[in-house]
């Protein structure tokens, strides 16, 4: 049975369809791959931006707390961009093939994709332990 997990350090190339990715206090769900944001360059680091119309799910909560000025969500939607050098805490249905990073012991993330290891081969690493 699949739950909802909590995935902290996702870089923004990792973020999937139907996450919901928590940010100032908002829980923006984006829906598809992303777009390329042609106003970035493609030639540096962390390359290329991408870019999500995403829903605000809680938004009578995000007008109480205020911490977000009303302005700034139009039509209830809240723009998720970075590169792959961003970070970004989620949430994420499990869909029981979803493992536990096994970078670190201790390290209680979900992984994301694997990391190589000289000894150990391909472990299932999360977003942070990937790029430690
Ligand atoms: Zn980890």
């Amino acid at each position: 049975m699949g739950g909802v997990v909590v995935l902290s350090g996702m870089n923004t190339h990792e973020l999937r369809d139907g996450d919901v990715v928590l940010t100032h206090g908002m829980r923006v769900r984006i829906s598809g791959d992303g777009e390329v944001s042609t106003s970035h360059p493609q030639d540096v680091a962390g390359a290329p931006c991408l870019w999500w119309a995403g829903v605000v799910e809680n938004l009578d909560d995000v007008h109480a707390a205020g911490v977000v000025p009303r302005s700034f969500v139009r039509d209830g939607l809240w723009t998720v961009q970075g590169n792959g050098l961003a970070r970004w805490t989620v949430e994420r249905v499990d869909d029981d093939s979803a493992i536990g990073c096994g970078w670190f012991l201790g390290c209680r993330n979900m992984s994301v994709g694997y990391r190589h290891h000289p000894i150990l081969g391909d472990v299932p690493a999360c977003g942070r332990c990937k790029t430690l």
